[in-house]
C-alpha cells in the first residue's frame, strides 16, 4: 500500500456508493463495496423482465444532469447517451389531454386564460430561480396556491400531493417542488418540445462500466453481503461486521438509506439520531406491465381522475423505444398506509382495472408480462426548512460520512444527484482519512 493509502469500506452499491468508491479508487485508497442485495444498483437496478433487462423503476434523464455527464464522459460512454422528444399527457376527469407545451396549455378548456397565464407565469419564474433559500423556508401549497390560484392549483397538484405524501402533503418544502419543476422545464429542445435523455441498455450501463472499473483498480464489490454494525473505537471508525465476521478498516462511507443507519451505526451521537429518526420517508409499489401495444403516445402521463387511485403512469418506451411496450405506475405511500400490505396482485388488477378508462381499445389480452417493485425507502418527505433538519454528511465519529438521496435536497432524486453527493463523500472521506 502506497503511505496514503487507506482501507475504506463503502456500505451500498448504488450509483452514489460505486460513484464514491471509484473516486476513492482514484485517490489510491483500497476499497470494498458491500452490497446486501445481489446485484448493484439499489433504486436503479435492473431486472429481467420476462428476457428483457430494465429498470426497477423507470428513469430518465434531464439536459441539466452535468454531474452525470461529466462521470459518462470520464468512463468513455457518453455515446451511450440518447436524447428523444417527448409527449406528456393529462388525464383530468376522465379525459385524456395533450399537455406540456404553451399550444397545449392553451387549449385546455378546463382552465380559463388567466388561469393559464398564472400557471405559465410560475414555470418561467421557478426556470430562473437560483437560489433556494427562501423557498426551503416556505411550504409548497401555499406557495404554489399564490401563483396560480386555488382552482388551478386543486386541478393540477392537489390530487399528486394527496396521493404521493398522504399525511405528509401539507408539509413539503417549496425549494424541493421548485428544483422539480426546473429540471424538467430545462429539459427541452425548444418552448414547444420537451426533450429527455436515456442511457441505452438503461442505467446498467453506467452501473456495470463503474463495477468494472472498480474492479480493474483493484476494489471489490460484494454482494449478498448487508452490513450488520459498524465498529467504532474510542470515536473512531474501527471496521464492519458483516455475515458475523470483523472486517477492519480505516474509514466506511454509508450511502444506504438513512433510517437504517442508527442500526448498523448505533455508536452515533442521540442527536444525530435523532435527527436521523426525524426525517420521514415513503416507501414505493411499482407496478410494471409489458403490453403488445402501445397506451398512449406520451411519456409521462399525469392522473386527476376520482376513479384512480394513481397520480400517473410513464410509459419508458414512448422515451426508449423497443418493440413492446413498457408502463410503469408507481404507488408512493408511508408504510403506514392500509394500502402498503396489500399483495403484488391486488396492485397489478388495480392498475389493470385502470387501463381501459385510459384507451378504450386496450384489453387484458395486451398483456405479455407483470412485476411489481417494492422500495422501502424511495422518496424522503422534503419539508420545509430541510436544510436545518439534515444531520451533517461527515458526522463526529471519525472516519464515517454518511449520505442518501435526501442530501440531494432541494433537489429531487436522480442518478446525476447520486453522483454528484458520491463525489462529495469521497471528497469528505479523503480529508477525515488523511
Ligand atoms: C420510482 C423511482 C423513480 C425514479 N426516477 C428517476 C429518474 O427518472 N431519473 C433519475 O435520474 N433518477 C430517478 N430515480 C432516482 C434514482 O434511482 C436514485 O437517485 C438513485 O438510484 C439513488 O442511488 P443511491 O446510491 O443514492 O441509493 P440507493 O439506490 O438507495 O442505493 C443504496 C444501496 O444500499 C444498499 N444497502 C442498504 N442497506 C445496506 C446494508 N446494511 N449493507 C449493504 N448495503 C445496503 C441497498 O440495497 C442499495 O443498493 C428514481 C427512483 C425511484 C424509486
Amino acid at each position: 500500500m502506497a503511505n496514503n493509502t487507506k482501507k475504506i469500506a463503502v456500505i451500498g452499491s448504488g450509483p452514489m456508493g460505486l460513484a464514491c468508491a471509484y473516486q476513492l479508487l482514484k485517490n489510491n485508497h483500497q476499497v470494498d463495496v458491500y452490497e446486501k442485495d445481489d446485484r448493484v444498483g439499489g433504486m436503479s437496478a435492473c431486472f429481467d423482465f420476462d428476457g428483457l433487462t430494465i429498470e426497477r423503476y423507470y428513469h430518465f434523464i434531464c439536459r441539466t444532469d452535468t454531474p452525470l455527464f461529466d462521470l459518462l464522459n470520464e468512463l468513455n460512454i457518453s455515446e451511450k447517451l440518447c436524447w428523444q422528444d417527448t409527449k406528456m399527457g393529462f388525464f383530468y376527469n376522465g379525459v385524456l389531454y395533450k399537455w406540456g407545451d404553451p399550444l397545449h396549455l392553451l387549449a385546455f378548456p378546463k382552465l380559463g386564460l388567466i388561469s393559464k397565464l398564472r400557471y405559465a407565469s410560475h414555470v418561467f419564474y421557478t426556470k430562473s430561480i437560483n437560489n433556494w433559500d427562501s423557498l426551503d423556508k416556505q411550504n409548497a401549497i401555499p406557495w404554489l396556491t399564490k401563483w396560480v390560484g386555488k382552482k388551478t392549483y386543486q386541478m393540477l397538484w392537489d390530487y399528486l400531493f394527496e396521493l404521493k405524501f398522504y399525511e405528509h402533503k401539507d408539509n413539503i418544502s417549496a425549494a424541493w417542488i421548485g428544483t422539480r419543476i426546473k429540471r424538467v422545464a430545462l429539459s427541452r429542445r425548444n418552448l414547444f418540445t420537451e426533450n429527455l435523455g436515456y442511457l441505452e441498455g438503461g442505467s446498467d450501463t453506467l452501473l456495470q462500466t463503474l463495477e468494472k472499473q472498480i474492479k480493474a483498480k483493484h476494489g471489490n464489490v460484494f454482494f449478498n453481503a448487508g452490513i450488520e454494525r459498524m465498529m467504532t473505537d474510542n470515536n473512531r471508525v474501527q471496521g464492519v461486521v458483516v455475515q458475523g465476521e470483523k472486517r477492519f478498516y480505516d474509514g466506511v462511507v454509508s450511502t444506504m438509506p438513512l433510517p437504517y443507519v442508527p442500526r448498523v451505526v448505533p455508536d452515533l451521537p442521540v442527536e444525530i439520531i435523532d435527527k436521523i429518526n426525524a426525517i420521514k420517508n415513503c416507501g414505493v409499489v411499482c407496478v410494471i406491465l409489458k403490453l403488445r401495444s402501445p397506451l398512449t403516445e406520451n411519456f409521462w402521463l399525469n392522473v386527476n381522475d376520482p376513479e384512480m387511485e394513481i397520480p400517473g403512469l410513464i410509459e419508458y418506451t414512448n422515451l426508449y423505444s423497443m418493440p413492446e411496450s413498457i408502463v410503469y405506475v408507481p404507488f408512493y405511500m408511508p408504510q403506514t398506509h392500509p394500502k402498503h400490505q396489500q399483495d403484488n396482485s391486488s396492485f397489478i388488477n388495480e392498475v389493470l382495472g385502470y387501463l381501459h378508462r385510459i384507451n378504450p381499445a386496450f384489453s387484458k389480452d395486451w398483456v405479455l408480462a407483470t412485476q411489481v417493485s417494492r422500495y422501502e425507502f424511495a422518496q424522503p418527505i422534503c419539508t420545509p426548512d430541510f436544510y436545518d433538519q439534515l444531520p451533517p454528511m461527515q458526522t463526529p465519529i471519525r472516519g464515517f460520512v454518511m449520505a442518501d438521496t435526501s442530501y440531494y435536497y432541494p433537489e429531487d432524486r436522480s442518478i446525476s444527484e447520486s453522483v454528484k453527493v458520491g463525489n462529495t463523500l469521497a471528497h469528505l472521506m479523503d480529508h477525515q482519512v488523511n
